[in-house]
């Protein structure tokens, strides 16, 4: 297999060649022998191949059913493999596993690179968003993911890479840096260069009161990066009275959207939900 199969762009295929690398993911899922694995895009199995022998199980769920018919040729013999043909997407992983065998039940942790065209839904679907947490959270994803959404996954409050996408996520894991990843290790070599990353969901304290506003006061807050965020919150918060907010959270009341750290965005949140935010347009 390997590079004798065409890579197809419509779902973003690029095979990973690097040995180093595939190591590298390994090493920093740190398997243990009753983990059971969900690898979203196994591609030609190359990864597959490496976690199998580490694991209690890999499942595995690929929508090119031309690789499907490879991969279940491939892995016929691995007992510990189940390929699931679909969209990661779409599928119903906890009723397609519901009368499989106790050792695909519940995957513990997530290994994959995946398409890119699709990460922002991918890490919805894993952790859930912050108004809507994952019920049975990953203990880890390992990930290989485009560098510029990797950046912004462990930058921190201040950093120009800290966005929204920061803040939803962070909200909801860990996040850390494993290793920068360069595009001649794929098949063919993407238009970006990537990174693996490794994210450990987990409750963050103290929790928003009210998630879904903290969802809401994120999404305007960063909608113009440039702006001030009282400028950017204008249309949910009197700006006199955000300031005064802001200053008692002893936040810099000319301070962005990116300089506000996940806690701060919490706080300020939880501040917030005294006031009647519900009735202002952009909530409804
Ligand atoms: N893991 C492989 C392939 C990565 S490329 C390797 O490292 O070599 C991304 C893979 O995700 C491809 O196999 C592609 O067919 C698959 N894929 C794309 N969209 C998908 C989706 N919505 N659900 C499941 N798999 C998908």
């Amino acid at each position: 297999m390997g590079d004798s199969i065409r890579p197809r762009k419509r779902f973003a295929q690029h095979w990973l060649r690097s040995e180093k690398v595939l190591f590298k993911i390994v090493e920093a899922a740190n398997l243990s022998p009753s983990d059971r694995i969900l690898e979203i895009g196994p591609g030609t199995g190359v990864m597959t191949q490496k976690l199998l022998p580490y694991a209690a199980s890999v499942t595995a769920v690929e929508i090119d059913r031309n690789l499907c018919e490879k991969l279940t040729k491939k892995f016929k013999t691995a007992e510990n493999f189940l390929l699931l043909s679909g969209d990661i997407l779409s599928l119903d992983l906890e009723a397609l596993l519901a009368d499989q065998d106790p050792k695909f039940q519940q995957p513990n942790k997530v290994v994959a690179n995946i398409p890119y065209n699709i990460t922002g839904p991918i890490l919805e679907k894993l952790l859930g968003k912050i108004g809507q947490p994952a019920t049975n959270p990953y203990e880890s994803i390992v990930l290989l993911v485009q560098k510029e959404v990797a950046d912004r996954l462990y930058a921190t409050a201040g950093n120009k890479a800290f966005g929204a996408l920061s803040v939803r996520v962070q909200y909801l894991a860990d996040c850390e840096l494993i290793c920068p990843v360069p595009a001649k290790a794929f098949y063919p070599p993407p238009k970006v260069e990537s990174a693996v990353v490794r994210l450990k969901p987990r409750a963050i304290a103290p929790a928003a009161e009210d998630p879904r506003q903290l969802e809401t006061l994120v999404k305007v807050g960063f909608a113009n990066k440039r702006k001030m965020l009282r400028n950017n919150l204008k249309g949910l918060i009197e700006s006199d009275r955000l300031t005064q907010i802001l200053e008692q959270l002893e936040i810099n009341p000319q301070a962005r959207a990116e300089d506000l750290s996940v806690e701060q965005w919490v706080s300020l949140s939880n501040h917030l939900s005294l006031s009647n935010l519900e009735s202002s347009p952009v909530n409804n």
